[in-house]
């Protein structure tokens, strides 16, 4: 999300006749994407605002500004600590920044944008591309779960989605301009087009309009009577739909959240082989009593059900997980209960965050108890054990064969290219340029940490190039 923002603000910049540059003392702008998920992303931000004091001296035209997140959690604060900044840019004004930039630099003031609602960017707006074959496709913006340790429903605002028919029509459009990959973005894509049924709310005396009355809530009412107002204002309708555009070879979706991920979205996999085989499900933690405190709404019980259902349906699902150490009042037997679920699960790979206090969060309040270096050596202990699972799980796929699609050369030989399967690991193999962007089969013959090297087989009776 963070990445498609600044790729967007590069866009945006480049229209108005803006070149990137890596040299510092060359930029007439500097500006800092952000992120406010966890402290130690923000302190990154703080020092390197700090070091720039000393070249706003030297050159008082340089204008320095601060989009993303971290606008959104601090305003006008940061002029007060940092005098040096120019703009500010909230998560939802990026289109606002070219006219920023000219406005700070010619009245000479101080410029903030902050939008509390909508997107911030129309759809057609330089959606992001590695390549040319690669794009990111945001279809909802902000979170409406209130995850106690989470800032991002603050800083991004309550979720709202795109209409499923302007996706299509982006996808279509970037299909046309060669996107065969496209990678639909959201904070909680499960719960894409829930935004967009409340906005539709039943006849007046209609029987749904009496059901809704009783307060069952239109999503049970919609469901239950199958009357969604477009049959593609779901995540599973509107992946299946996307990956039968014209063009499109792959789709891969992130993230998800449990308590929406059900049956429709493990049925719209299994069906369509273009959708990407990577599950990305964060878990967060092991003990129920902790899940609660975190307010995720579901017990560990019932998130192994889930990846059970959907490994039993798509066999070759790749499943990974985010995992939060250290939440306030973890216990030793609460911290082993994670420890066991990563044992238990196996996931392919997880994320290990030692937990960061956030302000506007529900759990800043609880107090935190567990020393620092317990925290450390729990971190420590996890990714250790996580590390030796995937190895283990990639060790189990030498010697297969597998659909990849090739995305770059690779970085240590001119002879080789980096491709990525349809579960996201990592493949090098013999090609050339010309081969970027295809979609071919290798066989997976040695491991190199966690990069597979392979060779295309010839002849091969299955291979699809395209
Ligand atoms: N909804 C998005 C963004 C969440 S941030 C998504 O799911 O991708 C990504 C991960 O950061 C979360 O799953 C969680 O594991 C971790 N995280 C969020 N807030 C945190 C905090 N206060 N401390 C430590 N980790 C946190």
């Amino acid at each position: 999300m963070n990445d498609y923002d600044s790729d967007l603000a590069l866009g945006l910049l480049k229209k108005q006749g803006y070149e990137q540059t890596e040299d510092e003392s060359q930029a007439d702008v500097i500006l800092f994407n952000t992120c406010s998920v966890r402290q130690h992303a923000e302190d990154r931000v703080f020092n390197q605002i700090s070091y720039l004091k000393k070249e706003k001296e030297r050159r008082p035209e340089l204008m320095i500004g601060v989009m993303g997140c971290m606008v959104e959690n601090y305003k006008t604060q940061f002029f007060d600590d940092f005098p040096h900044i120019d703009l500010l840019i909230g998560t939802r004004s990026i289109r606002e920044l070219p006219q920023a930039i000219e406005r700070a630099r010619n009245e000479k003031q101080k410029v903030i944008e902050l939008s509390k609602s909508g997107f911030g960017y129309d759809l057609y707006e330089t959606p992001r591309r590695e390549g040319k074959f690669h794009a990111y496709l945001p279809i909802m913006t902000g979170c409406d779960k209130v995850c106690s340790f989470c800032i991002v429903p603050y800083v991004r605002g309550p979720e709202i989605s795109r209409p499923s028919k302007e996706i299509l029509e982006t996808v279509k459009y970037l299909a046309d301009q060669g996107v065969k990959h496209i990678t639909l973005l959201g904070q909680n894509v499960n719960s894409y087009g829930r935004s967009l049924r409340a906005k539709r709310p039943p006849k007046d005396g209609s029987v749904q309009h009496r059901l809704a009355e009783s307060n069952l809530g239109s999503e049970i009412v919609s469901a239950s009577l199958g009357m969604l107002p477009r049959n593609d204002d779901n995540f599973s309708d509107l992946l299946a739909n996307v990956a039968q555009v014209n063009g499109i070879e792959k789709v891969s979706f992130t993230t998800s959240h449990p308590q929406d991920a059900h049956e429709a979205l493990f049925q719209a996999i299994r069906q369509e082989p273009k959708i990407s085989r990577r599950f990305h499900l964060p878990l967060q933690a092991g003990s129920d009593r902790i899940l609660a405190l975190m307010r995720r709404d579901h017990t560990l019980a019932e998130f192994r059900t889930k990846i059970d259902r959907m490994r039993q349906l798509v066999p070759d699902i790749s499943v990974t997980t985010d995992i939060i150490v250290g939440f306030p009042g973890e216990t030793d037997e609460e911290f082993e209960m994670t420890r066991r679920a990563l044992e238990e699960i196996e996931f392919d790979g997880a994320f290990i965050f030692r937990y960061s206090p956030r302000p506007h969060t529900g759990a800043a309040r609880l107090e935190d108890t567990t020393p620092e270096d317990l925290k450390t050596k729990r971190v420590s202990a996890l990714l250790e054990m996580q590390r030796r699972i995937t190895q283990r799980n990639n060790q189990s796929l030498l010697g297969t064969t597998c659909q990849v699609m090739v995305t770059e050369i690779s970085k240590k030989s001119k002879e080789e290219v980096l491709a990525r399967n349809w579960q996201e690991k990592k493949v090098v193999f013999p090609g050339t340029a010309n081969d970027i962007g295809r979609i071919c089969y290798v066989k997976l013959n040695e491991l190199v940490d966690e990069t597979f090297r392979g060779v295309r087989p010839r002849p091969d009776p299955t291979f699809r190039e395209i």
